[in-house]
């Protein structure tokens, strides 16, 4: 990939939940984007466990709505209980107002690989995984390598990083 030559409408930067979900957005209106995420990959560890209908209408207006429904236990409930073993609360929301369950279990890592998937639908979208964004300065703006230690890839020495003009 010839960085002189990297342009584009949009950068993103961090492909967490966020700015994949902005991509897919993006993407699916033509929007040339360039995703730049300093680790190696997505995320592999457990982080956010819980999806809400509303945001499962945003999956829905980004066309992934099926496939994030295929990694998700839809409509769980929660029960809470004392030390005695008393259940003190009860949350078993049954509602579908915005055509979804209220409350939906998940894995991030599960998440963000659907919404990474979703990306090669879109060929105005491209990644550049294992990069980091500097902000612009007015005397360095291309790309520059340094020794940081990317995460998701154990043993992985180097990461390069790339710098914007705005
Ligand atoms: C240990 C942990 C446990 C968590 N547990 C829960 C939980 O139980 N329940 C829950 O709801 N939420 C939990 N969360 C929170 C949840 O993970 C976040 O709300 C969610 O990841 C936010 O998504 P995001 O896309 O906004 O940001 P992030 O997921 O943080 O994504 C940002 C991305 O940007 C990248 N980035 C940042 N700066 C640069 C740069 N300069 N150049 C290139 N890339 C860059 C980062 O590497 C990262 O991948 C947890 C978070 C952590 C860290």
């Amino acid at each position: 990939m010839s960085l002189n030559r990297l342009h584009a409408d949009v950068v993103i930067v961090g492909a967490g939940p966020t700015g994949l979900t902005l991509a897919n957005f993006l993407g699916g209106m033509g929007v040339s984007v360039l995703l730049v995420e300093r680790n190696l990959t997505t995320v592999q560890e457990p982080r956010a466990i819980s999806i809400d209908d509303e945001s499962m209408r945003t999956m829905q207006a980004i066309g992934l709505h099926h496939e994030v429904g295929k990694i998700v236990a839809s409509g769980y409930g929660s029960h809470y209980y004392s030390p005695a073993q008393q259940r003190f609360l009860t949350v078993e929301p049954t509602s579908r107002d915005y055509g979804f369950d209220k409350r939906n279990a998940f894995q991030q890592p599960d998440l963000e690989q659907v919404l990474r998937d979703g990306l090669s639908r879109h060929a105005s979208v491209r990644q550049m995984f294992g990069w980091e964004f500097q902000a612009p300065r007015p005397d360095r703006r291309r790309c520059g390598r340094h020794n940081r230690q990317p995460s998701h890839r154990p043993g992985a020495r180097r990461q390069r990083a790339i710098s914007g003009r705005l």
